[in-house]
């Protein structure tokens, strides 16, 4: 176990090598306004593993294996730098000081890459790895809550009042994580109420990143069933409208499970036995079977062969419209045929 100290030590030195506190005094300036209160401040920091290695290299591991540790002794480091130097009188605690790591690269070696073909995904570490792919599709930028400081409600705790309870986003975190209304006092167990005027927010902008091996679909002939699926990225900040649609990036970024997909519900349906030699004869070819189904649709009223994507897109309007307008909850939104149902969770 390595002394949390001389880490703190190294953190120091780096910082001071890599112009990092001269930085740290400059965003300091901007925040030093009077008017402007608020529960935490973002300090971006430029880290570069290869010059953390050399100055210590378990901070240079703890950078790329531990990232929350990493920027928790990176945040420590900086709030006595801000209190030593008198960089900004208003920041009371350590946990006030909002540190972002940013990884200048990674070692090229592949434990540090993620392939977007690969499965699983976001079930490894919770570290920094590099991937590459293109931007399918992005969002608006929207707000959401960067910090948040909370007050107990015990009138005599400590906490009552000052800068003790602060919680501010982490990568990979959902906002219930920051804000939500059943958090306790560390120190005296009583309910923790949010301190609204002080909420912090700010950008963000979800982008969908696809492996470029995906434009392959888009030829004639493919008959393989493989699929390619994207990941959603979270640009947060500085990076909103970073990224173009259509562009390739390579992103650095820390994988992480954020949508917990409710369990899905399904209602078994007696398949006839030739609709199920039909699928098992097109099992071969991912588009075949909805293909002849859409060709054979509907024969009293149009002959095989046409109106081939009005009749796919009928059958699949189909499936919505014919429960009950009023109960939605028993419409399907989709009609999926599979054995594999964690296919269907994706
Ligand atoms: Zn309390």
């Amino acid at each position: 176990m390595a002394d949390i100290l001389s880490l703190k030590e190294s953190v120091l030195v780096y910082l001071d090598r890599s112009g990092g506190l001269q930085k740290l005094a400059e965003d300091c300036k901007t925040f030093n306004d009077p008017q402007q209160i608020e529960a935490v401040y973002r300090f971006c920091i430029s880290v570069n593993p290869s010059d953390v290695i050399e100055v210590d290299p378990v901070l240079g591991d703890r950078v790329l294996h531990d990232p929350i540790g990493a920027t928790a002794l990176f945040q420590s480091v900086c709030f006595l730098a801000i209190k030593t130097l008198s960089l900004v009188e208003k920041i009371h605690t350590e946990s006030q000081v909002n540190v972002i790591l940013k990884l200048t690269h990674l070692p090229p070696f592949p434990e540090y890459t993620l392939d977007l073909c690969s499965f699983p995904r976001g079930y490894g570490p919770v570290r920094p790895v590099s991937m590459e792919g293109l931007v399918i599709a992005m969002t608006r930028v929207t707000k959401y809550t960067q910090g948040a400081r909370f007050l107990c409600i015990n009138d005599d705790c400590s906490c009552s009042t000052g800068f003790h309870h602060i919680r501010v986003h982490a990568p990979g975190a959902t906002e219930s994580a920051t804000v939500r209304n059943n958090f306790t006092c560390m120190i005296c167990s009583s309910p923790l109420k949010e301190d609204v005027k002080f909420r912090v927010l700010g950008d963000k902008q979800l982008v969908e990143l696809i492996h470029v091996k995906a434009l392959g679909v888009l030829s004639a002939h493919q008959q393989s069933s493989l699929r390619y699926q994207s990941v959603t990225l979270f640009l947060r900040d500085e990076l909103c409208n970073s990224m173009r649609i259509g562009q390739l990036y390579r992103v650095l970024g820390i994988p992480a499970h954020v949508h917990q997909w409710p369990s899905i519900t399904w209602n078994p349906h007696k398949v006839s036995a030739s609709f199920q030699e039909l699928l098992k004869a097109t099992a071969g070819s991912p588009w075949r079977f909805s293909a002849i189904v859409a060709h054979c649709f509907g024969l009293d009223v149009a002959p095989p062969g046409t109106y081939n994507t009005l009749k796919l897109s009928l059958l699949l309007s189909l499936v919505q419209t014919r429960a009950d307008a009023k109960d939605t909850y028993h419409n399907l939104d989709l009609l999926v045929v599979t054995t594999d149902t964690l296919i269907l969770d994706r």
